[in-house]
């Protein structure tokens, strides 16, 4: 599983936070189901911008990205993402994997030697397409007017793949995820598609091509190759296949056209299997990078944590937004549904059920009964959250697996255990609840990692939550009773608006 490298111009934000939680909920579920999973993010550091801003700060652009990539790699410990990896495109072994791809399709004809022609801008170092410049041929950063420049580049022979890549998505129609992203994908290919550039002699921040050192890689051949290099792709042995073809390459909707266009291309020139999956989200839309609080307060939006804990902003940004579809945080959409799910759903039943049998079962676990009208409600949440985290629909996956919480909810109003004398009736109700609280806590824990421990360890369970493996722990029965259930402080205090 991959996230796209991060570029480190920028501070990291919301976008990659969202993109993040993503693969590392879906890691955290594929562990549950038993898999073996190695997880890879990193940061995108060579290239044009990252040269000038380190020229700005006056800084080397090495001790620039040394500054800039930890920030990364403590916002994924704040998050408590379950990365494996986190490579640096900077790092030795990418330097190495970017070399071996370019030589291979070198090697193959697919790279040559042309003329780049186009519009330059002094200031900023760059070419513009007609599309971006403005009133006729200025710059859209520095509204000067661009130059008419020729050098030679290299190029990849782009061109020569549509055949090729219509026919391989012909034959894996599944690979990209969810079917409207993937179709925007072929509709690129379709239109046909154009020979690009890899390669400057201007630039010196970058990987230089083995053959010719008087050019460094361009942007895509660098960049991407990242997911090769994560598993050793480029060390001189076969090592990578251990862990390649990549499951699921996680990316936003902005970056189709390099990573389900021009990646599988490359990767078919150099002889190396294509992914078997790309999952295709959208954009979280803000105001901006920031959000507003109804006090009108303009606030990050990773300051939303300190309100709703940092696993009901996992829950939010999984919950909230069908994957693959724009979605629009707010701090109001943030607390809303904090409260009609956490705090007023799961957070209240986990409550209800601990005083209940604080006060019914002297606060020692009960049974639940094998036939259970609880039992067929688990299994649908299991079958409905299975089958979704399988096409990477967290929102979809969490609403199956909410199904038991509500559906446990209606069961205890439905018998009302509160109102009854102690005995085996209450017992029995009460068993079933926690055994549907106990298959609750192995479900939500890939996007609450913490709080279904917790959970877990509150009705009784030894153990980590983690280490339960899938399908076998969602089936019904295994709650044995005789532990003590405690209630302890709200998993969710309400947030009064
Ligand atoms: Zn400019």
């Amino acid at each position: 599983m991959t996230t796209p490298i991060y570029y480190v111009n920028a501070e990291p934000h919301l976008g990659h936070a969202y993109t993040t939680i993503v693969g590392d909920a879906l890691t955290r579920w594929r562990r549950l189901l038993g898999d073996d999973v190695t997880y890879v993010t990193g940061t995108d550091e060579h290239g044009l911008k990252v040269q000038q801003s380190a020229e700005a700060a006056g800084m080397e652009p090495q001790a620039f990205t040394d500054e800039i990539a930890p920030k990364f790699a403590a916002l994924w410990d704040r998050l408590n993402i379950a990365n494996d990896d986190f490579i640096r495109t900077t790092e030795p072994r990418h330097k190495a994997a970017v070399a071996e791809l370019l030589q291979r399709c070198y090697d193959a004809g697919d790279i040559e030697l042309d003329t780049f022609a186009g519009k330059y801008c002094v200031a900023c170092e760059e070419y513009y397409s007609d599309e971006e410049l403005v009133d006729g041929d200025r710059c859209p950063i520095h509204l000067r007017v661009t130059e008419y420049f020729e050098e030679e580049n290299y190029f990849f022979r782009l061109s020569r793949f549509e055949d090729r890549l219509l026919d391989w998505y012909a034959r894996h129609p599944t690979a990209m995820t969810p079917e409207h992203r993937g179709n925007e994908a072929i509709g690129l290919i379709k239109s046909g598609l154009r020979d690009f550039s890899i390669s400057r002699t201007s630039l010196t921040w970058g990987v230089p091509l083995p053959w010719d050192e008087t050019h460094v890689a361009y942007v895509w051949f660098d960049a991407l190759t990242n997911y090769l290099a994560a598993v050793g792709f480029g060390d001189g042995t076969d090592r990578y296949r251990d862990w390649w073809p990549v499951d699921y390459h996680l990316i936003g909707k902005d970056i189709v056209r390099q990573h389900c266009v021009y990646w599988p291309a490359m990767l078919m020139s150099a002889g190396v299997e294509l992914p078997k999956g790309w999952a295709i989200g959208g954009w979280l839309l803000s105001d901006g990078d920031k959000i507003s609080k109804s006090s009108g307060n303009a606030v990050d939006p990773l300051d939303v944590i300190g309100d709703v804990g940092l696993d009901g902003f996992r829950y939010y940004l999984l919950a909230d937004t069908t994957y693959g579809n724009d979605g629009d945080f707010s701090y109001e959409g943030v607390v809303s549904r904090y409260n009609a799910d956490l705090a007023n759903n799961l957070g209240n039943l986990a409550a209800r059920v601990a005083t209940v049998v604080a006060k019914k079962c002297d606060g020692i676990g009960t049974a639940p009964d094998a036939d259970s009208a609880l039992a067929a409600a688990a299994a649908a949440a299991y079958e409905g959250a299975a089958a979704q985290w399988d096409v990477v629909q967290p929102s979809r996956a969490l609403d199956a697996t909410w199904s038991l919480v509500r559906a446990t909810n209606s069961h205890l109003e439905a018998h009302e255990p509160w109102k009854s004398d102690p005995g085996p009736a209450v017992d029995t109700v009460m068993g079933d609840a926690l055994e549907a609280l106990r298959i609750v806590a192995v479900l939500c824990s890939p996007a609450m990692p913490d709080i279904a421990q917790t959970l877990w360890e509150r009705i009784g369970m030894t153990g980590e939550v983690a280490d339960q493996r899938l399908p076998q722990a969602a089936e019904w029965g295994q709650y044995a009773g005789g532990a003590t259930v405690t209630k302890g402080e709200p998993l969710f205090p309400r947030i009064k608006v």
